[in-house]
């Protein structure tokens, strides 16, 4: 079912992306970590320093959840509150539309930090289904760090960020979600030899100069 979805909706990706990507292909690095690990605030650095473009799953589906036309507005609340990865189809076509709507605005902006993606097996299938061969994936920006640093800053963060997910219960299955299907995934790239780790529990100042060693190498 799901796959007869995604080849149906691969087959529709048209235009923008396809014809960018003959000019320009999308060069992607994806950006994970347990929730909190920093992903966002170093994403943010990245974008001050390098010519990338950061594209964050979760406020991509935040949005869509707050946009008022939008059908799939309850579903995605119901998924971030439980801390659960909302179904592949939706946050695929805020990625790929997002990654259009850049390149068409400035065909130089063709490099992507994806930030929280791909969570889980489904995001991997929905992410070869649709994008392979339309963009590289460069390599994969992982910031380790233990479940306790991730819990603390989320509950910090949680004092003014108005999230509904950035409480001690959403905390606790957003934490056993990471393990159960994220990391797996990063285990995947691991063995492609595609992974950069920083260590995440260092300073933010810290933890942006090793970004920068991976990615002055990197190109
Ligand atoms: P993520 O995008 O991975 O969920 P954020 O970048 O939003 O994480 O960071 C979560 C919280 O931790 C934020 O309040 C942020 O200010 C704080 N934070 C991020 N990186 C660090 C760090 N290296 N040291 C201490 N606090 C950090
Ligand atoms: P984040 O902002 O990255 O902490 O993500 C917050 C929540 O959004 C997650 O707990 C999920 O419910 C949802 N989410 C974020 N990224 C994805 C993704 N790639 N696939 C599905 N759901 C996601």
């Amino acid at each position: 079912m799901i796959f007869h979805l995604l080849s149906r909706l691969s087959a529709k990706v048209p235009s923008v992306v396809y014809r960018a990507a003959l000019i320009m292909k999308p060069q992607v690095v994806f950006v994970l970590g347990g929730p909190g690990a920093g992903k966002g605030t170093q994403c943010t650095r990245i974008v001050e320093n390098y010519s990338y473009t950061h594209l964050s799953a979760g406020d991509l589906l935040r949005a869509e959840r707050s946009r008022e036309a939008s059908e799939f507005g309850q579903l995605i609340d119901s998924y971030i509150k439980d801390g659960k990865i909302v179904p592949v189809e939706i946050t695929i076509n805020l990625l790929r539309k997002a990654m259009e709507e850049t390149m068409e605005m400035d065909e130089k902006k063709f490099r992507f930090l994806i930030d929280g993606f791909p969570r889980n097996e489904d995001n991997l299938q929905g992410w070869t289904t649709v994008m392979e061969g339309k963009a590289n994936v460069k390599f994969v920006l992982f910031f380790d760090c233990t479940s306790e640093v991730c819990i603390d800053r989320c509950l910090e963060r949680g004092k003014s960020s108005g999230r509904t997910d950035d409480n001690r219960a959403s905390l606790e299955k957003r934490i056993q979600t990471y393990l159960q299907s994220t990391r797996p995934i990063i285990s995947l790239y691991e063995k492609q030899g595609k992974v950069r780790t920083v260590d995440a529990s260092y300073g933010v100042d810290e933890v942006f100069n090793n970004v920068k060693a991976i990615l002055d190498k990197e190109g």
